[in-house]
């Protein structure tokens, strides 16, 4: 019996439920996607149902604001992925009619769309027989290929691409893509494989040739970056706190934020010695790409506390801002939160 086909069975026997997963509707599968992307699935679940009650279709997302979608996505990380829905559901709007294109081809001209979350849409939504390969897959492939390729490495994605494409042919492409996956979860884990009630045993290379515990192959990461900033929390007389906007592009992009700014390590570690009277703390902020290492002062430096670019909110009123997760942490560890 073709691999195929056995995917297929488990999962109709095995799969996982999960919400998104009773729906065909496009939007709700997009929506799960984009949330789930380095997000854990009990975390995931939660912003997924508020953000469905908040933007139920195309046409609430794409005519909200983007401070209102931000918002809904406070906490998050990786606001881009927010900002790009924002983005894409306008143009599906008011280019489209609401109508998702059905192939991955098509929806991956969409902003934000990549070849992953194109191939889930148009496979989940549309029943395109197309592989959706992500980290779990990739592994999954790897073992049952027997292929030793670095997993992480983007130049020998499309032989695994290819593979797991081979294997979509001519059966249900959501039951399989989904069997991918939960076989990635619950069976074909990354330490201690369950291989004696996995339904492709008797095709993987890898157990025939026990090699479960060497692949996949990831080559090594490059070393961390770290960067090095003071926050500072500036106060008027009224005991509002200063806070600003930040420019839609780059980090943290549309985000509101305390006035800080990115200084070599050498002064950051001076200040952190508490040469200044009005250190509160330190903290470290860990990104994909780099760690971020925080100093926090409260001050009222005349200069920075009548910055125009500020405005001055009660600390009761930081609910109603989108501010970054790193931000939250500070007013946590300040208690005013
Ligand atoms: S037999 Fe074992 S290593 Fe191979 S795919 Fe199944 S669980 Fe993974």
């Amino acid at each position: 019996m073709a691999i195929g086909i056995k995917v297929t069975q488990w999962y109709k026997n095995s799969g996982r439920d999960l919400p998104w997963r009773e729906t065909k509707n496009p939007y709700l599968i997009w929506i799960a996607e984009v949330i789930l992307q380095q997000t854990r699935i009990e975390q995931g679940i939660q912003y997924y149902y508020r953000f469905i009650e908040r933007f139920p279709d195309v046409f609430s997302l794409s005519s909200a604001p983007l401070d209102d979608v931000l918002k809904q996505w406070e906490g998050l990380g990786y606001y881009s992925r927010a900002r790009n829905l924002h983005a894409a559901a306008k143009t599906l709007a008011e280019e489209l009619g609401g109508k998702f294109p059905t192939t991955h081809t098509e929806l991956i001209r969409l902003k934000g769309i990549g070849p992953y979350t194109a191939r889930a849409i148009s496979s989940f939504a549309f029943g395109e027989a197309t592989g959706v390969v992500d980290g779990n897959v990739l592994r999954v492939a790897s073992r049952i290929l027997g292929d030793h390729s670095p997993i992480n490495e983007q130049k020998y994605r499309k032989n695994f691409q290819a593979a797991v494409d081979s294997w979509v042919q001519g059966v249900d492409p959501r039951a399989f893509n989904h069997g991918m996956m939960d076989l990635g979860s619950t069976v074909c884990t990354p330490t201690k494989p369950a291989c004696m009630i996995c339904p492709v045993e008797a095709d993987c290379v890898a157990r025939q040739e026990g090699l479960e515990a060497i692949l996949p192959i990831k080559s090594k990461k490059l070393k961390r970056k770290v960067r090095f900033f003071n926050f500072y929390i500036y106060k008027n007389e009224q005991a509002e706190i200063a806070i600003q906007q930040r420019p839609l592009e780059g980090l943290w992009g549309g985000l509101w934020e305390i006035p800080n700014e990115e200084i070599p390590h050498p002064q950051w570690e001076k200040q952190e010695a508490g040469s200044e009277a009005n250190f509160q703390f330190s903290f470290k902020h860990v990104f994909t790409h780099f760690d971020m290492m925080g100093n926090v002062f409260e001050a009222s430096s005349p200069n920075h506390a009548n910055s125009p670019s500020y405005t001055y909110i009660s600390t009761d009123k930081i609910p109603i801002f989108a501010f970054s997760k790193a931000v939250l942490k500070i007013f946590h560890r300040l208690g005013i939160l």
